[in-house]
């Protein structure tokens, strides 16, 4: 089961879409223009999710590890 709980603040992203350059398995911005991600990424998917998160200019992906 997975340990990461992910959350994305829609009043700060704007859509730029580097999340999903580095984790395109957890982010991705849709043909309308919104983001889909997902909230409990699997164990593996860690490291990538972690770089999403530190790649976003707005700092609007939140990571939380329990
Ligand atoms: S990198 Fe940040 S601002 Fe860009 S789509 Fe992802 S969460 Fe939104």
């Amino acid at each position: 089961m997975s340990l990461l709980r992910v959350s994305v603040d829609n009043h700060r992203c704007h859509r730029y879409a580097f999340c999903q350059a580095e984790a395109p398995e957890n982010f991705k911005v849709t043909e309308d223009g919104r983001l889909d991600y997902e909230r409990r990424p699997r164990t593996p998917d860690t490291d990538r999710v972690l770089m999403a998160a530190r790649s976003c200019p707005m700092q609007a992906i939140h990571v939380e590890m329990r």
